[in-house]
């Protein structure tokens, strides 16, 4: 499951979502906050682009506002359980920690998901037929 060609391994370890080979982001770190969520014009194995059209990734807003509830839930819950004797102060304080705390990550992985929902992998060679939309 962990291994190239699958889109989860590129979604974690924020590849191409063609090759699954060269990066993503221009930097590694999502917490560099400089550079936190920049994507790189295209990439460097396969040379493909990957924003297809002007905007594409607003819908990653989505998927980052999805990730945030299921992270904040998680949170809820796993407090609720291991500190039953809590107070909903204690645990929203928990909730919204997390949140800060796993923002910058959580805005990288939103867009690497994002792309992935509508990039398949394709190899680094260029197929026959591939819409030259992918090509600068
Ligand atoms: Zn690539």
């Amino acid at each position: 499951m962990w291994r190239k060609g699958n889109k989860l391994y590129s979604i974690i370890a924020r590849k191409c979502p063609h090759c699954h080979e060269g990066e993503f982001l221009v930097n590694r770190n999502p917490y560099a906050l400089a550079q936190a969520g920049d994507l790189l014009p295209s990439c460097s194995v396969c040379h493909r682009k990957f924003e297809p059209e002007p905007g594409f990734y607003y819908g990653g807003m989505y998927v980052s506002y999805a990730l945030a509830v299921a992270l904040s839930v998680s949170m809820y819950v796993a407090v609720t359980v291991l500190a039953p004797d809590s107070t909903q102060t204690t645990r929203l304080v928990w909730v919204l920690s997390a949140l800060v705390l796993s923002a910058p990550a959580l805005y990288a992985w939103s867009k690497a998901l994002w792309a992935n929902l509508f990039i398949d992998y394709k190899g680094v060679e260029r197929q026959p037929g591939e819409d030259a939309k992918w090509f600068a």
